[in-house]
């Protein structure tokens, strides 16, 4: 395949319809155990929806910003904001995807919010054509085989009986959340209870660049990789602390769209990069990156944001493009909600892997009834 066509994606050429109802739905799922991570801890799930109709045809977006600024600047209020006032009014029906997207590029930045329109736009789109998203997307179905993500505990033990728990499914690679005071004997602890899995660590932005010689301890315990030691914001320091590991780093938090990952590689700060289509603009800047990276042998994998069943279904469908070759954090439903707001949730099969919803558009049925439950907010625009 040429890069070309692994860099345009058919649905960049669809157009948009006209949008007969537009609404934000802002809801908030107890999540089954708190999620923490070396910035904060998340007891319930609050999540923007946009539900877009068109000729009887409903299409849903979901924001992955938190209501908190803890992960990213962005947060649900402010992508309500910048929804309702820069990006809404720039869409227009029989635009394309593509036109649209030069549309919105002068707001900087905000790729939650631009990514929760264009996910809805083109749920939408495929719902009407009654073709799934990633055929859409330009891409054939495959299963998708699945990571987990273990949060931080309050022991080690905790943590590897939480990682043990893990292991009674089959996932493809474990991933533990690390932070200043709770790495390297952590890290070794689960290493030395499990040597033959595939093992990663997060670090969500927790250290700095004088922490590299306790960072090249971890490269004793054969970690696929380490996720964002440095600052969410930087690249520079990222590319020297590569130099002194062996591990490979990957960046998450640092990567906001195409310019970063080109930055990143060529500085080589990274030698894997952590793909969420909700913070990146999108799926369509998503396929961009993967196809960028591909070209250059870089690994990329489909990262979570605890998203309801609707962001879920977003992050399987772009998995099934190329280079997408590292197992990614969309785990079982269950582990996250006792009650979701779609049907089916994700399950995974016997030997690890997550089958690909077949049906149009995101391919699972969104229940209206149990998002009227858990609604917190509602706001028709049009
Ligand atoms: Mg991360």
């Amino acid at each position: 395949m040429t890069t070309h066509a692994l860099a345009s994606s058919p649905a960049e050429q669809a157009r948009i319809p006209e949008l007969d109802r537009i609404e934000l739905i802002t809801v908030s799922l107890p999540f089954v155990q708190p999620f923490a991570t070396s910035v904060h801890s998340w007891a319930v799930k609050e999540a923007l929806l946009l539900r877009l109709e068109s000729g009887g045809v409903v299409g849903w977006g979901e924001c992955v910003a938190d209501p908190d600024p803890y992960y990213s600047y962005e947060t649900t209020q402010t992508a309500r904001h910048i929804f309702k006032d820069f990006l809404l009014p720039q869409v227009e029906t029989g635009l394309t995807f593509a036109e649209l997207g030069q549309r919105l590029k002068p707001v900087r930045g905000h790729g939650m919010a631009k990514a929760m329109l264009e996910n809805a736009l083109l749920d939408l789109v495929a719902r009407q054509r009654g073709v799934p998203l990633h055929e859409l997307l330009g891409w054939p179905s495959r299963r998708i085989p699945s990571g987990i993500s273990i949060g931080i505990k309050d022991t080690i033990p905790e943590l590897v009986s939480a990682v043990e728990d893990a292991l009674r499914r089959p996932y493809h690679r474990v991933k533990v959340k690390i932070m200043r005071g709770k790495d390297v004997a952590w890290v070794r602890a689960v290493r030395q209870a499990f040597p033959q899995i595939a093992l990663m660590a997060d670090a969500n932005g927790d250290y700095r660049p004088e922490d590299a010689p306790l960072l090249r301890e971890l490269d004793a315990f054969g970690l696929t990789m380490i996720e964002q030691p440095l600052s969410f914001s930087d690249i520079i320091q990222h590319a020297a602390l590569q130099r002194e590991l062996a591990t490979p780093l990957c960046l998450d938090e640092s990567i906001h769209d195409l310019d970063d990952a080109r930055a990143a590689l060529s500085l080589d700060a990274c030698r894997i990069i952590n793909i969420k289509q909700g913070r990146v603009g999108g799926l369509l800047e998503s396929l961009r990156i993967a196809a960028h990276c591909h070209e250059r042998g870089i690994g990329v994998w489909s990262g979570g944001m605890d998203e309801t069943g609707i962001g879920r279904a977003f992050n399987l469908h772009l998995q099934a493009a190329a280079g997408f070759t590292l197992p990614g954090d969309t785990s079982e439903t269950s582990r996250y909600f006792a009650e979701d707001i779609v049907e089916p949730g994700v399950v995974l099969s016997p030997d690890g892997f997550i089958e690909m919803p077949t049906g149009p558009g995101i391919g699972v049925q969104v229940l209206e009834d149990r998002i009227a439950r858990f609604e917190l907010q509602r706001e028709r625009l049009r």
